[in-house]
């Protein structure tokens, strides 16, 4: 248990009043380390090399592998770095299903408020308390998943945990399911003592349970294959044979997290209240959300990270899911959509669906489409889709 300075002008005084104040903030893991260069940014170029970030050219920019090689272009005079946890629902929360119907999966860091409104005040209400104690304005930089650093590195250089071979942050005392965010200041505070030891032993639960596996040995993954880059960054069509992998997932994907011991044993079932997880954003109700119009889906997710995906990523999502639950429920709702949906990415995945689904209704309706279908694209998805469909052709 921490035991308080006398002092709050000493950089170990001030770190002590620093740390108090995150907790009241919310945060529920508080490390300090230095600004040198992250030990594992070899591992990040090799990743890079290899095209691992798929469509995120962003991750791949000079500017951005600069930033996160040299911590000083990011604040010229940084002496420390803040890294900070906040604790999000588990996912074996996940409300139970308060009505009959066809659910969605959605990761459980995206249930309720984006961590993007909730974060970035915290840390500047955090750098006032730090400004008031030191009495004089301190240079500084936020970040919460926003900027071109590596935070696992920092977190786990910050004594928050070791780097498990899922590719998260673990915390010994508390799991993964944190959102990580981190203050750059041209102060000096005592570094914490770096979390050196490795804790996944011969463990490799999420290797087998990915079900695209996609988590490599140096412990990165590769984004081509991964659901939650697929159900988020990608905004073009899904590759066809990873849909079946996707399950019900319409949102980013918990699996590789919720399999790991570490959260098994240690996850608190408490979580931060200003993320207010909804039940209906957390296990949507596909077919209604293949209805969305533009509007409605600006409306129900106004605030929250789903918006990141867009409505024509979000509806594409939905469709692949109703095919991988092949229940005939869906087909109605999907034959509307390959009729009269405006975007061909989403008619593209519903004519996919229904040919997971098979059956007559499922036929006809690919078969009606066919004759009406001017995009290209989307005709080929249906022409695959009787194929797959039993009894078409
Ligand atoms: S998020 Fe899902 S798909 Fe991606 S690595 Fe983890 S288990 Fe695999
Ligand atoms: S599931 Fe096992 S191997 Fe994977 S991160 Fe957790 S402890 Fe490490």
């Amino acid at each position: 248990m921490d035991t308080a300075p006398n002092s709050s002008e000493s950089p170990v005084g001030l770190k002590y009043a620093l740390k108090t104040e995150a907790y009241r903030l919310g945060f529920t893991l508080f490390g300090v380390t230095t600004p040198e260069p992250p030990a594992t940014l070899p591992v990040y170029l090799t990743w890079l090399e290899h095209g691992r970030h798929g469509s995120m050219a962003y991750l791949a920019a000079d500017r951005a592998v600069a930033r996160r090689t040299d911590l000083h272009l990011i604040l010229p005079d940084v002496r420390s770095v803040v890294v900070l946890g906040l604790r999000y629902p588990r996912p074996t929360d996940l409300p139970a299903d308060s009505a009959a119907g066809l659910h969605g999966r959605v990761a459980a860091y995206a249930w309720g408020t984006d961590y993007h409104d909730q974060i970035p005040p915290r840390l500047e209400q955090l750098t006032e308390f730090l400004q008031k104690q030191v009495g004089h304005p301190v240079a500084h930089k936020s970040y919460t998943d926003t900027g071109p650093i590596l935070e696992r590195d920092l977190a786990s250089r910050a004594g928050l945990g070791w780097m498990g071979k899922n590719t998260c942050l673990i915390n010994p005392q508390a799991g993964s399911f944190f959102l990580l965010a981190e203050l750059f200041i041209n102060l000096e505070l005592e570094p914490d003592l770096p979390f050196t030891t490795d804790h996944c032993g011969s463990c490799r639960r999420c290797i087998d349970a990915c079900p695209t596996g996609c988590i490599l040995p140096d412990r990165t993954l590769d984004a081509r294959r991964c659901i939650s880059y697929h159900t988020i960054e990608n905004k073009g069509p899904i590759p066809a044979e990873l849909r079946p992998q996707l399950g019900a997932w319409v949102f980013g994907c918990d699996i590789c997290q919720q399999v790991c011991p570490w959260n098994e044993r240690f996850a608190s079932s408490e979580f931060d209240p200003g993320l207010n997880p909804q039940p209906q954003i957390a296990r949507p109700d596909l077919l209604a959300a293949l209805s969305l119009t533009p509007q409605a889906f600006n409306r129900q997710f106004k605030g929250s990270p789903i918006l990141r995906a867009r409505r024509r990523g979000y509806l594409r999502n939905t469709a692949v899911a109703l095919g991988n639950l092949r229940d005939a429920k869906a087909v109605p709702a999907l034959a509307i959509t390959l009729q009269s949906e405006s975007e061909p990415l989403v008619r593209a995945h519903a004519a996919w669906a229904l040919g997971q689904i098979g059956g007559e209704a499922a036929r006809q309706v690919l078969e009606q489409c066919s004759d009406s279908e001017s995009d290209a694209e989307v005709m080929r998805e249906i022409t695959a889709a009787r194929i797959a469909c039993q009894g078409c052709v």
